[in-house]
């Protein structure tokens, strides 16, 4: 279950990110400034395309949920696993499997080779039952990071995501 799990966990960064950036983008397009001609248009194509992405996201937390579950109790691997995703740092509330990955971020051209801090602000926020108190989730940059793709210029969609018009269709 390890990489398939890795697997799963990376394409449920990616539809946060992605719906992130139909956020801000759709937050562009409505704003007064905005005098694209289109607008219309376009403001529908990212509402479907938002529809889609969060139907994929409940998908995708349907397999994490039945990963988790058949997940085996021991094993080297396994305590491992459970030690870099259980143990946050005190402060911050990060993972250790986040504070890892921040080299391969940067080396990739993802936001935490920039001074914009994105890695650091967390995609998701809920309850967390064993202690009542609100827990965040953090992610590094994947190919639908709103930020990178606005650094990088150009948009290529992530291939495990479903197909998208973004990019076709949306000026942003
Ligand atoms: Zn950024
Ligand atoms: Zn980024
Ligand atoms: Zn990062």
């Amino acid at each position: 279950m390890d990489a398939y799990y890795i697997n799963e966990e990376t394409i449920g960064i990616a539809l946060l990110h992605r719906l992130q950036h139909l956020k801000h983008l759709e937050d562009t397009l409505l704003g007064a400034e905005n005098k694209n001609r289109n607008k219309e248009t376009d403001v529908e194509n990212i509402r479907r395309e938002t529809v889609k992405s969060r139907e994929a996201f409940a998908i995708h937390h349907r397999e994490l949920r039945r990963l988790l579950s058949d997940k085996p109790v021991n094993g080297k691997w396994i305590r491992a696993f459970d030690l870099d995703r259980r143990n946050k740092y005190p402060v911050h509330g990060r993972t250790a499997a986040w504070w890892n990955d921040r080299k391969k971020c940067a080396e990739t051209g993802g936001c935490f080779g920039r001074l914009c801090g994105c890695c650091e602000k967390s995609l998701r926020e809920y309850l967390d039952p064993e202690n009542g108190m609100t827990a965040k989730l953090y992610g590094h940059c994947s190919l639908e990071c709103g930020c990178c793709i606005r650094s990088r210029g150009c948009y290529v969609p992530g291939k495990r995501l479903p197909s998208t018009t973004l990019g076709k269709h949306v000026r942003s």
